[in-house]
């Protein structure tokens, strides 16, 4: 038995499923019995595994949501559509005297209005029980110096909080999930320096994997968190609740 009950034969949206955690959210959900329809920009997905559904969707794309929530809806009929899980994301690493006006659109569109137009799309499939979860990102509770990223995900918070307080009413529960340096595609490119960093600043001293992140998406949209609503939570191996204070700690003990 799966060990997130509810899950079982539930249809759940994950977006930027293609790759990094999006793909391991889709698997582990898909694991504990979940149709998961998983969605990327990508034509294709090779990795996803078997009996997970791929489809195409550019998250900012009005008329791709609209197709794919006519097409759930004549799919699910009168079941509700169990679960969103708002992952797509992109990054930009320009800080704020050099971000260009395209770069910051392009990434506010993508991190932000994505997942407003995904929740505007499928939660009139939803209902009771019913539970979208959008990954944030420690970047959303400190001063990153990506400023179109870190806006983006600051500005994910207010969306979701509000989504929580519409939504709820509906016995729909919307949550996010602060992911901290997690090794995917988008942090393979990042600087040495950002990376050493991270880990300086990381009270658990390594950094984080897709399946932990998962775990705790799949937490969120499982009964188990049905009391759990408007909630944030990092898994960032405690590094937005040490604020840096490791490093002094490290420092005053020598390390
Ligand atoms: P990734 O780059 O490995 O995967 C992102 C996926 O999103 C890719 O498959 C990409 O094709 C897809 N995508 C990009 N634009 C899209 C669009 N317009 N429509 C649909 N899909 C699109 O990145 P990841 O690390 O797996 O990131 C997943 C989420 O986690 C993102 O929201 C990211 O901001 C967030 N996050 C990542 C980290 C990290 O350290 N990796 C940290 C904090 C938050």
């Amino acid at each position: 038995m799966s060990r997130y009950p509810g899950l079982e034969g539930r249809t759940i949206v994950v977006t930027g499923a293609g790759g990094g955690q999006g793909a391991a959210e889709a698997a582990l959900l898909a694991e504990s019995g979940a149709h998961v329809v998983a969605t990327d920009v990508r034509d294709a997905a090779p990795d996803l595994p078997s009996g997970v559904e791929y489809r195409r969707l550019d998250v900012s794309d009005e008329s791709g949501w609209a197709a794919l929530a006519s097409e759930l809806a004549a799919e699910l009929g009168d079941e509700p559509l169990r679960g969103l899980v708002n992952n797509a994301g992109i990054t930009h690493r320009a800080r704020l005297g050099a971000v260009a006006r395209e770069d910051w659109d392009r990434v506010l569109t993508v991190n932000l209005t994505g997942p407003l137009l995904g929740m505007q799309a499928l939660a009139p499939l939803m209902g009771v029980g019913s539970s979208i979860v959008n990954i944030g990102s420690s970047a959303a509770l400190n001063a990153h110096y990506p400023v179109a990223y870190t806006t983006s995900k600051w500005g994910l918070r207010g969306l979701s909080h509000a989504a929580a307080t519409e939504l709820g009413p509906r016995g729909i529960r919307v949550n996010l999930v602060h992911p901290g340096f997690i090794e995917t595609p988008m942090t393979a490119n990042a600087p040495e320096a950002m990376r050493e960093a991270q880990l300086a600043l990381t009270p658990l001293d390594r950094v984080g994997r897709s399946d932990e992140v998962a775990e705790v998406v799949a937490f969120l949209l499982s009964d188990a968190a049905s009391y759990l609503s408007g909630a944030e939570i990092p898994v960032d191996g405690g590094f937005t609740s040490s604020a840096g204070a490791k490093l002094m700690s490290d420092r005053i003990a020598g390390r």
